[in-house]
């Protein structure tokens, strides 16, 4: 299967050439450090970009306070990671090895200086990215997760930080790892918690507070207005996010839970033009959001819209769940579907622990080695079935009617008739669930037979499909009878992804009518900004 780069290790390592080295020292500062003095501070800011001009530096474990054997850089070598573009906080010291010299340059003038040389621009990422996706490869640094089998808080973190490509490893409370580690940290042993260095940990921190550490997050003002917020950061909001970066639009991406939406939990998406092994949706976009970055578009994760009005003067006001407000002067509403649910007593008990809507390794973490049930008979539940297959014991696909789908590729309905680590049961339901604090058995009831059964099981995948996420839209654009928001000749729109609502723009599944697969979410995206630059223009000639 593709993946980012093919020889990560060489690549973090790359240097710039002597020209773009020239440039940067017209804009820079040469500083010196002298042995043992700190560069970056664990958690301070990233203010500057340091291009080493002599001597060697080390990359401190923040947890064993020893340099990685793997981070000694040296003359050439520039130092950073891929927060940096997105002003997250330091993730490790960076200490100076021996007495050295360093070419200093202020974040935003570097930033300046990588959008005006472009070739500059795209060694420092693929350098960048790179170095994050050894540290997730590798599972170095990042944060470290003190937790117990079945804690619900410690896993929706696990979970956040795992779909938002921040690099987690998981320690078992009670192992002698963790009690070590919590006399180290002056940490409960008893308790679990997020540690992300010697001196800060947090015993109960929501998704929230470890995006705000993360940089994954941005501070938010009301007096400011972006010519466009993209709502939604799924393959088609990730897309537009590229074009209006790269178009020079101010824009922000304001998403819920994680960059990448659905296609972030496709284990293996095969029919993306231009990968034909394969390329996992969270690599896809990954490289999307790295890319959007690049062009200087902001992520805002994990935030939620709840609402949105216009303004007297035409500028729209996004009210988020925590009643913060962002204004823009065109919003593309990207915000896909979500999975139903099931009506099944307890059935919310166990979300998150046992009860799942998306089979990523994470979750195929979870289930070991153990039977696992998957919900559904269409194409997403049978990427799910093919992928736990290879880490479950056995994978029971129940199918309300008499066959999969047929909607589903024939490529995924052979592979799951012809492989024997997974059954399908046809006319089955789940019918009840139980256990403790953890799924523990499911009831399933053949509803042609009549018959019920039970089977022992940590973890059920539900994927009955999915409904537009469109409650948000407060009434201002025209849905159909579904909740999918209708847009072009429908509504008499000029554009095919205009809405009811001039300078409100739908892309991707939310869209009504739209074929939901990546591809046309992507292609959707990326069309959309041309038709807002037009509306921006128009604006602007009133
Ligand atoms: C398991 C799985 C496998 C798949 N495999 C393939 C495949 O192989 N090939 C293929 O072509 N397609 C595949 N698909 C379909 C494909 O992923 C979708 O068509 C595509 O992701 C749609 O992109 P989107 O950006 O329109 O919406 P989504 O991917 O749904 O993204 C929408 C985003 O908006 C966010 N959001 C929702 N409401 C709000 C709000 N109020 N505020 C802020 N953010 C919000 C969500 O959290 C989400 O991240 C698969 C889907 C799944 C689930």
């Amino acid at each position: 299967m593709e993946s980012l780069a093919e020889d990560i290790a060489s690549l973090a390592r790359k240097r710039l050439s002597p020209e773009h080295v020239q440039a940067m020292q017209k804009i820079g500062e040469e500083v010196t450090f002298s042995q043992g003095q700190k560069i970056f501070v664990l958690g301070g800011p990233q203010d500057y970009f340091y291009q080493i001009t002599d001597g060697l530096v080390d990359v401190i474990n923040p947890i064993t306070n020893v340099p990685f054997s793997y981070g000694r850089m040296g003359k050439g070598e520039f130092i950073g990671e891929i927060d940096f573009l997105y002003g997250g906080r330091a993730q490790v010291d960076i200490c100076a090895a021996t007495n050295v010299r360093l070419l200093r340059i202020p974040r935003p003038a570097m930033l300046d200086l990588m959008s005006k040389i472009p070739e500059l621009g795209d060694d420092i990422v693929s350098v960048f990215a790179a170095r994050r996706r050894h540290m997730i490869e590798n599972n170095l640094l990042g944060m470290t997760l003190l937790s117990g089998e079945t804690d619900r808080n410690i896993r929706r973190i696990a979970d956040f930080a795992n779909r938002n490509r921040i690099p987690a490893r998981q320690i078992a409370l009670g192992s002698p790892e963790a009690a070590k580690l919590a006399d180290e940290t002056g940490l409960d042993p008893t308790h679990p918690a997020v540690i992300l260095g010697p001196e800060i940990a947090l015993q109960n921190p929501t998704p929230r507070q470890v995006a705000a550490y993360f940089g994954l997050d941005v501070t938010l003002s009301k007096d400011r207005v972006y010519d466009v917020l993209i709502v939604g950061g799924g393959p088609a909001g990730i897309a537009a996010a590229v074009y209006a970066g790269a178009e020079g639009l101010e824009a922000l991406v304001i998403e819920d839970l994680a960059i990448g939406g659905q296609a972030g939990t496709s284990s293996r998406i095969e029919n993306y033009m231009g990968f034909p092994t394969g390329i996992s949706g969270a690599d896809l976009c990954w490289r999307g959001e790295v890319q959007a970055m690049k062009f200087g578009t902001r992520f805002a994760v994990p935030r939620r819209a709840k609402a949105v009005s216009e303004d007297a003067d035409g500028t729209f006001c996004v009210t988020l769940e925590d009643e913060e407000q962002v204004m823009a002067r065109s919003i593309v509403v990207a915000t896909g579907v979500q999975y139903r649910k099931l009506n099944i007593d307890r059935l919310e008990d166990f979300e998150g622990s046992g009860i799942y809507y998306a089979a990523t390794d994470l979750e195929a973490r979870y289930c070991g080695q153990s039977e696992v049930v998957v919900i559904g008979g269409g194409n997403s539940a049978g990427q799910a079935a093919m992928y736990l297959s290879r880490t479950a014991r056995h994978v029971h696909v129940l199918i309300r009617g008499t066959s999969l789908a047929s909607s589903m590729s024939d490529y995924l309905r052979n592979r799951l008739e012809n492989d024997p680590s997974i059954t399908l049961h046809t006319h089955s339901q789940m019918s009840a669930c139980a256990g403790d604090d953890h799924l523990d058995e499911v009831v399933i009831r053949d509803t042609e037979q009549g018959t019920e059964w039970t089977l022992k099981t940590p973890a059920v995948f539900v994927m009955v499909g999915a409904a537009p996420n469109t409650s948000w839209l407060s009434g201002c654009v025209a849905l159909d009878d579904k909740g999918f928001v209708k847009t072009g000749r429908d509504v008499g729109a000029a554009s095919l992804y205009g809405t009811s609502h001039p300078g409100i723009f739908a892309v991707g599944d939310v869209r009504a009518g739209s074929v939901k697969r990546v591809a046309s979410a992507v292609g959707d995206g990326s069309v959309v900004i041309s038709r807002i630059w037009s509306f921006l223009q128009d604006l602007d000639n009133r």
